[in-house]
Order: C-alpha cells, then sequence, then structure tokens
C-alpha cells in the first residue's frame, strides 16, 4: 500500500493512534483537527491491560513512555462497605500487562511523540464536508484527497450518521465531575483504583497518578452545571460532605480551577457496521466515540479507541491490495467485542442510575466471582496476528 493517501478528522486518542498506525504501513497521512494546538486534557483516566497492549503494538510503554501507574487493585464500595474487588493482575493474567492510571496530557504526548514523518498535522480544520464520491475530506476552503478517510472526530461525530444513521447518542442522565491533584498536595495515596456508590445515584471514584499526583471523579445525577467553578467545588463539598474517607480529603485538595465536569452520553444501539466503501477502491470507517462511545463507567473508551487502531493496521496489512476489504475484515474483527462491550457498559450504567435500595441490592446481590470475570473479559484483548 505505498503511497497510498489517508485522512484522519480529528486527534484524540483514536486519531493520533490511527495515523501512527498508517503511518508504520507506509501511507501519507492528513491528520486535521479542529482546535488550534494539539493537546490532550489535565484529566486522570485508567487504561486497561487491553489499552495497555494496544499501546506497546504501537510503540509506547504505558508505564515509561507515557508516567502511567500500575493499579494493583480495583475496589468497588457500596458507601463504605467493601462490596467486590480484584487485582489488577488477575485482569492481565495472560501476559502479565499492568493495568494502569495514566494523566490524559501524557498519554497525549507519547502519542504525538510517535507520529511518523509521514504524518502531516492541520490543526485549526474543522472538516465540514466529505465527498464520498471522488474521496476527500476538508472544510470550505481546503480539501484533502483520500484513498481512505478515517472518522475519529468524537461522539458527537457528523460522520457516523453517513455510515450508521440508527445509532444515536443518548443522554446518560448524568454529569461527571474530575479533579487533579497535583503530588505535593494529592493526600493518600495507594496503588489502588477505589470507587464508592452512594445515595442518590452517586458515586465517587479515585486513583493515583504517581509523580503525576492524584485524580478523582464524582458522577451525579443531572446535567452541566452552570455556576462558577468555585460554586461547583462546593456542591460537591455538600453532596459529598459525609462520605467515607478519603473522599472529603481528595475534594479539599482540590482547586476549583483543577475541576472540569463533562455530561456524559453514549452511542446506542452500537452500528451495526463500521465503515462504507467510496471513491471506486477506497473507503471510510469510524474509530474511537466516533464509532462506538460507550457509557464511560467501566472506563473503557480509551481502550477501545487504541484497539481499534491496532485492528485496523493488522485489516490493512492482512487485505493490502484493497481497502473495501481491508475495512470489511476490520468490521468482522471488531464488532463483536464492541456490542458486547457497549452492552454491558449499558447494563452497569443502569445498574448505578437505580434508585438507592436497587444499586444497593443489586451490588450485595452480585457475586464477586461474576465481577470478576466481567473484569477479566474487558481485559482479555490482544492484538490480532
Ligand atoms: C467522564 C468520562 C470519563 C472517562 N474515563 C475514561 C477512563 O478512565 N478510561 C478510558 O479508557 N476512557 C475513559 N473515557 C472515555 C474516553 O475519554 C474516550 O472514549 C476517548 O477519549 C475517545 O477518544 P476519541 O479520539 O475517539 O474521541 P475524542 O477524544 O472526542 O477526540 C475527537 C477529536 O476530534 C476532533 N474533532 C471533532 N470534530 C471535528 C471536526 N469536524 N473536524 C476536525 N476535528 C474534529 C476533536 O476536537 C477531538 O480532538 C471517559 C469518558 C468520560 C465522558
Amino acid at each position: 500500500m505505498q503511497n497510498r493517501r489517508a485522512v484522519v478528522v480529528g486527534a484524540g486518542v483514536a486519531g493520533l493512534a490511527s495515523a501512527i498506525v498508517l503511518s508504520k504501513l507506509g501511507w501519507r497521512v492528513a491528520l486535521l483537527e479542529r482546535r488550534e494546538r494539539l493537546k490532550g486534557d489535565d484529566l486522570g483516566m485508567i487504561l486497561w491491560a487491553s489499552g495497555v497492549r494496544a499501546l506497546r503494538a504501537l510503540g509506547v510503554d504505558a508505564t515509561l513512555d507515557a508516567a502511567g501507574t500500575p493499579v494493583e487493585r480495583f475496589e468497588i464500595r457500596n458507601e463504605d462497605r467493601l462490596s467486590s474487588s480484584f487485582g489488577g493482575a488477575m485482569l492481565g493474567a495472560d501476559d502479565g500487562t499492568p493495568s494502569v492510571m495514566v494523566h490524559n496530557a501524557m498519554l497525549y504526548e507519547a502519542l504525538v511523540s510517535r507520529l511518523g514523518d509521514s504524518v502531516e498535522v492541520h490543526p485549526a480544520v474543522q472538516v465540514d464536508r466529505i465527498d464520498m464520491v471522488d474521496l476527500a475530506a476538508g472544510d470550505a476552503t481546503r480539501r484533502w484527497d483520500a484513498d481512505l478517510v478515517v472518522a475519529a472526530d468524537g461522539i458527537d461525530s457528523p460522520t457516523r450518521p453517513l455510515v450508521a444513521p440508527g445509532s444515536p447518542t443518548v443522554d446518560a442522565g448524568v454529569v461527571v465531575f474530575r479533579g487533579i491533584i497535583p503530588a505535593h498536595r494529592a493526600p493518600e495515596r495507594s496503588a489502588e483504583a477505589v470507587e464508592v456508590y452512594g445515595p442518590d445515584r452517586r458515586r465517587f471514584g479515585y486513583g493515583d497518578l504517581g509523580h503525576a499526583g492524584a485524580c478523582w471523579w464524582a458522577t451525579v445525577p443531572g446535567g452541566m452545571r452552570p455556576e462558577s467553578p468555585q460554586i461547583q467545588h462546593e456542591l460537591i463539598n455538600r453532596w459529598f460532605a459525609d462520605w467515607p474517607a478519603p473522599v472529603g480529603k481528595y475534594i479539599a485538595a482540590t482547586r476549583p480551577s483543577e475541576l472540569t465536569q463533562q455530561s456524559v452520553r453514549y452511542v446506542w444501539p452500537v452500528p451495526g457496521r463500521l465503515h462504507q466503501a467510496a471513491g471506486g477502491s477506497g473507503g471510510l470507517v469510524l474509530m474511537g466515540d466516533a464509532a462506538h462511545g460507550v457509557a464511560p463507567i467501566l472506563a473503557q473508551g480509551g481502550s477501545l479507541a487504541l484497539e481499534d487502531a491496532v485492528t485496523l493496521g493488522w485489516a490493512l496489512r492482512r487485505t493490502p491490495e484493497s481497502v473495501p476489504d481491508a475495512l470489511a475484515s476490520y468490521d468482522r474483527a471488531r464488532l463483536p467485542r464492541l456490542k458486547r462491550v457497549a452492552r454491558l457498559s449499558r447494563r452497569v450504567h443502569t445498574i448505578a442510575s437505580g434508585g438507592r435500595g436497587v444499586t444497593r441490592g443489586l451490588l450485595r446481590a452480585v457475586p464477586d466471582s461474576w465481577v470478576q470475570s466481567q473484569a477479566a473479559s474487558l481485559a482479555d484483548w490482544q492484538p490480532p496476528r
């Protein structure tokens, strides 16, 4: 596939990873991003062993290159009572791959540093037209011709309806506040990622980012809050006032300027296909949240985006003579897993959104062995060969 041209729309995790994969295969890549600068967010995230394996396949070591901190234990607490827990090692049991907590901006930098010479980055380009006849993408004044268009333009992708008109986004009815605390101010540290389920459909999670500090995330029902960060901080303090330690310590150690909030939506149902043949011998493919933004309760979206890109590389290597055939292989390889993860994420989100009695009762009723086997099956992805 020498001298083939790809356009990647969107430089999030999915777009960067796709650009890396394509440049390694010898494609010339135009990476179009609407933001002025390529940069990650000041947020912590969990990357499961599956995502860490995908990163490795891209040439990025999650702990060395992206400063990820291995998670030794995952815990789910039902108010102050331990409800379920499993060791991080269990998730990478086959090959010892850790799951990590990682600072999003560091992961982002690690990916940017792997972009090959054949990737041309074009910031401040808001793609608003895709020509499916003479395959190309661009805006009102510029156009990039392509043999392959990768739409990695996030959950609100205007490209998804072209491929999968029956897969809209659904409002999950919650907003997530996230805080990041620099190392010198971080409260007690531990190698666990913990999520506490409390009353009124609220949840609070926290984890350690090593030298990058500590992070937490608080899920509350309702929509985005219009108040200033100062008032939001006060509200969070009030909502979680009598929660078990160390919840209050994390909130108290965070400055209002270190808070972000995000409303939660997910794509449902997962598209029945992820690509469309276009421009004669070319094609368009959806990647990452643009294809399958899942409810974030199981922290899977970033890993899935990385897996998508690695699988695209595998499919293009396997069928170098035909982009449409490669994209058909890509769909067959990805769809079963994407559907499984999306279904489970939605189911867990629904349980967590039940009333106090429902969630507490279900958390008690669900056996540890079920949680562990589901977690292991989420993490068991290996790069295709
Ligand atoms: C509250 C919350 C917590 C989460 N926690 C985790 C976690 O712990 N672990 C995890 O793995 N995942 C987590 N996720 C999910 C994860 O953040 C996403 O799945 C992941 O970032 C998706 O990456 P992406 O590249 O597909 O999309 P995005 O990150 O949305 O990137 C899309 C890019 O496309 C650009 N773009 C959009 N439209 C255009 C256009 N028209 N032209 C040009 N550029 C365009 C955007 O500017 C952006 O840079 C969480 C999500 C939420 C909401």
